[in-house]
């Protein structure tokens, strides 16, 4: 039986093509297709801007410095995230924190977030930015994070790496109505891709400039916005100490080729699992949903497992579905569990829904591509593995 992968891309003749016509044209970088990539971004999300980065790392790191962000600052975000979400707030040298999560939706808990803001403010250890993230695809309740946002005076910046196409009270993640910068990833595993790639959009043009400059070395060109006399024809100012975080006109134009399928993606994802929501509603788990009023883009399909209802353990029933070439994952490994973070300050850190999620998660195989039959072997797998 061949393996079946948790995620894979999807790539068509005219991305290949798109592709090949930037080859074939002056600009390699720092042409017309990044521009092109970014406006049908802001078009898609309704954003007013966007800036296209070489990661979703590299846009999180920009969105943390636009925000002023520095050292004795502090940021929180999610345990149950890609470490890259906690390493921006490190890059910019501030202080990391987790907000425990919410087993339902295996989101940030608005519950806990109360209580963690409310002693935060006795202790005066108030977040300057908090970074919620749309687990799988599933919108977090950001209205509520939003009003918590205003009271305690904190900034947004979503990380909504799995979650391009989907949407909250019927408009789309990403434009930016409840934070303040809002971060997509286009890695192959991601809705839509561009090989390596991110975005971050906002409604702010001081913030969008920010961004813009940093992602190239904090250089200006523009001469009205020279701090120094222009000195002649050839003349351009570094103004701060920026990156070089730019996406590539290659990447550009696959990403802007892959999003004329984004909604069609996030449809085949829908209806992939309505019918793993179908096949599993006899099994002794539970599965994250997203919540009311809200649309996933499905990036991972995840069920927790529930040890009240079957006799093996959470790690034999993994290892058995791997063994079986079904290629499960476990997305995440709580973020303060890592050395670099034990090591920082988090080695006695335990968050209840975090560990609790930690030990019955995993996250079943999930792409446009994959088959009816593909589907069935999954669940016919993951059934014997409970037995
Ligand atoms: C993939 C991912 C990132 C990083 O994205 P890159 O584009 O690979 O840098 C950040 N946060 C989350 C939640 C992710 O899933």
């Amino acid at each position: 039986m061949t393996f079946i992968p948790y995620g894979r891309q999807n790539i068509s003749n005219e991305d290949i093509d798109s592709v090949i016509d930037v080859l074939k044209s002056d600009f390699l970088t720092q042409g017309p297709a990044v521009k092109r990539f970014e406006a049908a971004i802001c078009n898609h999300c309704d954003s007013k801007y966007a800036v296209a980065a070489n990661s979703a790392t590299s846009a999180l790191h920009l969105a943390c410095l636009a925000l002023g962000l520095g050292p004795g600052d502090i940021a929180w975000t999610s345990p149950i995230t890609f470490v890259a979400t906690a390493n921006a707030i490190r890059y910019c040298q501030a202080e990391v924190d987790f907000v425990d999560i919410s087993i339902k939706t295996g989101n940030i808990c608005i519950k806990s977030l109360k209580e963690k803001l409310e002693d935060a403010k006795i202790h005066g250890t108030l977040p300057k930015i908090i970074l919620p993230v749309h687990l799988g695809g599933n919108s977090c309740e950001m209205e509520d994070i939003y009003n918590l946002s205003l009271q305690y005076g904190f900034k947004i910046i979503e990380d909504a790496s799995h979650a391009i196409g989907a949407k909250y009270k019927n408009e789309p993640v990403g434009n930016c109505l409840y934070s303040s910068i809002c971060v997509f990833s286009f890695h192959p595993v991601k809705i839509i891709t561009t090989a390596e790639g991110g975005v971050a959009t906002t409604n702010d043009q001081k913030l969008f400039a920010i961004m813009k400059m940093l992602s190239s070395h904090g250089i200006e060109r523009e001469q009205e916005n020279f701090e120094f006399e222009n000195d002649g024809p050839w003349y351009y100012e570094q103004q701060q100490l920026g990156y070089n975080y730019r996406m590539t006109e290659i990447q550009a134009a696959l990403g802007t080729s892959q999003l004329n399928r984004l909604n069609l993606f996030v449809e085949i994802r829908n209806q992939l699992a309505e019918r793993y929501n179908t096949l599993l509603s006899d099994l002794p788990i539970k599965i994250l949903r997203p919540i009311e009023d809200s649309y996933s883009s499905y990036h991972l399909y995840i069920i927790t497992l529930d040890d009240k209802y079957t006799k093996k353990s959470h790690r034999d029933i993994f290892q058995y579905l791997r063994k079986n070439n079904i290629g499960v994952s476990l997305n995440y490994i709580p973020v303060y569990k890592n050395p670099y973070y034990a090591n920082s300050g988090f080695r006695n850190m335990k968050l209840e829904n975090a560990e609790k999620y930690y030990t019955s998660a995993i996250c079943l195989p999930l792409f446009v591509g994959l088959t009816e039959d593909m589907q069935h072997r999954v669940i016919s797998v993951l059934t014997k593995a409970l037995l």
